[in-house]
This record gives structure tokens, C-alpha cells and sequence, in this order.
């Protein structure tokens, strides 16, 4: 008899979460690792929107809202003026996808957010009610909060994000053996119904910004094959008759001729009109006339560019991803090739350590000249990067080591009067 696996997407806790092209991708890799092994998988996704309890709209490029309701808020988010809210599906229906599965051998829960671990909570509980079989965490919350998992009833802890290290971990903390497979592909098969496609080309980045955790989950930036990520592609274009596909990669354009353009030039040659984004921040520095006119032409619809800040100190933490003249440029070229600013948003960090909110609103008021929307992207203070051992030693009275407690949304390290006043007038500010 086959062994059995139980892979699982938690609910999210949180002041708000929308299906921004949103799906646990690199979960999927350990999906397929699993199907190459002839695990008989079972699949549930909380933050499915097709799913036969609930049908998510779907709003513009087949993003969309989740099911969600508003819960009490734990003690530490009790003068947070925002309600809180458990989004996904509801219990019940994973309970009852429970019910139907006869064996389980191992569970295996991603979490995306450090701050998302009620969701892990609630699951853990849930599923202790079926199975006594060993858990495995990975993604982000078990990599960068490790002991905090454990706590929380995970049996094993997965780290970062290299397969070949799971599978070591794997094979020497539970009574199975997988083999390693080196080439794999998210399974996306575990999805009846899709709306848009993710994809990365590239794992890591080569950058360092002093606030980013990605060299926890991906020590080395590596570009994919480009005929797998073309395959992949197709392969699921046809599947799910889709017309969106967004980039996960976190420095896409770093090695645009030798591979993103060669990429794309296969994909539409193949498929025709597409719609692409990059809600992951793209480098203006790397945006000239040619790839902006190639942007343009391929279909690119939703371009986020990292702004961060134009404070200079600051560029240099942000690893000089940018200066002023360089996005100044980006914007032109963008512009003149077609985009408007329905195409184009900067991303700027609110919340940084030691950063106050006049050096933020400096930033907006600077971008407000250009021809793209603002986006605020609110800091959090991820656990073993240079801005979270920094803020620690400039705001020793915050509970940083608490994981609820690096919620971006409540600017956990902005703790002047009125803080929420200003908070609503700098979004205002921003949006207007
Ligand atoms: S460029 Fe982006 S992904 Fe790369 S280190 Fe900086 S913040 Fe992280």
C-alpha cells in the first residue's frame, strides 16, 4: 500500500490579506518530490478561492477576495484600530476532507508569515483530532522562528528552502525514505481550478538589503533552466486556460537578455497575448529604453518597482538597489514605451528601524511628481536579518522575539502619539 501525505495551506490571521496572485509555490516542489516517489498526496488549500464551498469573484488579472471573518484580536493587537480577521476556508470544511481520507503517514504545513502561526495553530489542533502522525513546518514562519514551531506542537522543523536538505532531514526524522529527484515542478494538478499562474524563473537574489530574510530561504541566487520554467509554463497555460501569469522572482530583471527575455519571447511566441505582473518590486536601475519597449510589447500589465526610500543613509542598507536618477529614468522609459501609472507602482518602506515618519512622507511627496501609484510597504522586523538585531538594540521595550508582534501592519516599531492619525493620513496621503 501506498504511504500517504497530507499537505496543507493554512488559514491566514491578519488585519487584511487579499489574493494578490497568492499561491504556496515552492510548497508545491515538495508536492512533486512527493508524487515522484509514489506517495498517494492529499492536498488542502485554506486560501483556495475555487473551491466547491467557496467561489471567490474574481476581480481584475484573477486576483480576488478571500473568504474571511472577523475574529477576536489576541491581547498583543488590543489598540490596533483595525479589526482582525481569520481568512480561508472555514474548519469545518477541512474536517470534513479529513474525514474522507483513510490513512495519513506524515502532514506537511507551509506558512508564509512569521506572524501567520495561528493559522499553524489552528491546524495543528484539527488535525491531532485525526492523526498522531509526525508534522513537518516549513516556509517562512519554521525558518525564521524555529523554536517558536516547535512549541506549537510541529515535530519537525524544515528550514530554508533547498529540497535536497529536506529530503536529508526527512529520511533521518521519520520512519520513510524518500529519494531525491533533482528535477522537480510546483504540481499544480493539486488545483482543480486556477485563475492565474505563478511562476519564478530564478531562486534568490543577489542583493543583501540590511531587512530582507531571503538568504535564509535561498542562500544563493540561481537562475532555472529556461526550458523547465517554459514547460512549466505551458504545461499549465493549457491546463487551466489562464491568461495571468505573475513573477515570484525577487530580482527578475537582474539577467533579463540572457533569460527572462528568452523566456518570454518562447512563451508568447507560443501562446500569444498574455497578461504579466511582478508584484514582487522589480530594480528601476535595470529598466533602459529597449527592455521597457520589450515590457510593453510582451504584455507586461502590473510592474512594481522597489523605490524603498530616497533617504541616502538608507540606499546604501537597501544594498543601493536605486538612485534617484535611475528611477527617474525607469519612469520615462516605462512612459515612453506605453505604460501609465494604472501600470506602474513604487514601493516605499514605512516603519524601518530608527526611521521616522517625516523622512516616509519625504518619500511620498518626492514620487508624487511621477506617473505611478504608491504603494506602502510596511516594515516588519524579520528575526535574524541586520534591521531586526538593530532594532532590537533601539527599542529594547518591544516584544520583537514575539512573532504576532512583527505584523507589518501595526508598524511595530513606530510608537509616537497619534500614531494611527498619522498612519491614515500618510495612506491618504500616498493614494490621493
Ligand atoms: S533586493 Fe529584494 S529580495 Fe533582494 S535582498 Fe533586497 S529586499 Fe531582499
Amino acid at each position: 500500500m501506498k504511504h500517504s501525505a497530507l499537505f496543507v495551506n493554512p488559514p491566514v490571521y491578519d488585519f487584511s490579506a487579499s489574493d494578490l496572485w497568492s499561491k504556496p509555490y515552492g510548497f508545491l516542489f515538495i508536492v512533486d518530490m512527493f508524487i515522484k516517489n509514489q506517495w498517494e498526496v492529499f492536498y488542502f488549500d485554506f486560501m483556495n478561492r475555487h473551491n466547491q464551498y467557496y467561489q471567490g469573484k474574481n476581480k481584475k488579472f484573477g486576483c480576488g477576495q478571500y473568504y474571511s471573518q472577523v475574529v477576536e484580536k489576541p491581547e498583543i493587537y488590543k489598540d490596533v484600530p483595525r479589526k482582525y480577521k481569520r481568512f480561508g476556508l472555514p474548519d469545518e470544511v477541512f474536517v470534513e476532507y479529513l474525514e474522507k481520507i483513510r490513512k495519513i503517514d506524515i502532514v506537511l504545513i507551509t506558512c508564509g508569515m512569521t506572524y501567520w502561526y495561528k493559522g499553524v495553530e489552528e491546524v495543528i489542533k484539527t488535525i491531532r483530532k485525526f492523526t498522531d502522525a509526525k508534522i513537518i513546518a516549513g516556509g517562512i514562519y519554521p525558518s525564521f522562528c524555529p523554536e517558536h514551531a516547535k512549541n506549537l506542537g510541529v515535530d519537525i522543523v524544515f528550514q530554508g528552502s533547498n529540497i535536497k536538505d529536506f529530503v536529508s532531514v526527512f529520511n533521518s526524522s521519520t520512519d520513510f525514505h524518500l529519494k531525491y529527484f533533482d528535477r522537480l515542478f510546483p504540481y499544480w494538478d493539486v488545483y482543480q481550478k486556477l485563475s492565474y499562474l505563478v511562476v519564478r524563473t530564478s531562486f534568490g537574489c543577489p542583493f543583501s538589503c540590511y531587512y530582507c530574510g531571503i538568504k535564509k530561504i535561498y542562500p544563493e541566487y540561481v537562475l532555472r533552466n529556461i526550458s523547465d520554467v517554459v514547460e512549466e509554463i505551458s504545461k499549465n497555460l493549457m491546463k487551466y486556460n489562464v491568461k495571468d501569469i505573475a513573477f515570484y522572482d525577487d530580482a527578475l530583471l537582474c539577467k533579463f537578455k540572457d533569460h527572462l527575455e528568452k523566456i518570454i519571447e518562447k512563451i508568447i511566441n507560443t501562446w500569444g497575448t498574455l497578461n504579466f505582473h511582478t508584484p514582487n518590486g522589480i530594480h528601476p536601475k535595470f529598466i533602459d529604453r529597449e527592455l521597457a519597449s520589450f515590457l510593453k510589447h510582451a504584455g507586461f500589465k502590473t510592474l512594481r518597482l522597489s523605490v524603498e526610500t530616497i533617504d541616502e543613509k538608507r540606499m546604501k542598507e537597501s544594498s543601493f538597489k536605486l538612485n534617484i536618477s535611475e528611477f527617474e529614468s525607469a519612469i520615462k522609459n516605462l512612459v515612453d514605451a506605453g505604460f501609465t501609472k494604472d501600470n506602474i507602482g513604487a514601493y516605499i518602506l514605512a516603519g524601518l528601524p530608527g526611521q521616522d515618519f517625516n523622512q516616509v512622507m519625504e518619500t511620498v511627496k518626492f514620487l508624487k511628481q511621477f506617473p505611478c501609484s504608491i504603494k506602502i510597504a510596511e516594515y516588519s522586523p524579520i528575526p535574524g536579518t541586520i534591521d531586526f538585531e538593530i532594532s532590537k538594540k533601539l527599542y529594547p521595550f518591544l516584544p520583537l522575539d514575539e512573532p504576532l508582534y512583527q505584523n507589518n501592519s501595526i508598524f511595530p516599531l513606530w510608537t509616537f502619539e497619534n500614531k494611527w492619525e498619522k498612519i491614515d493620513y500618510l495612506k491618504n496621503f500616498a493614494k490621493n
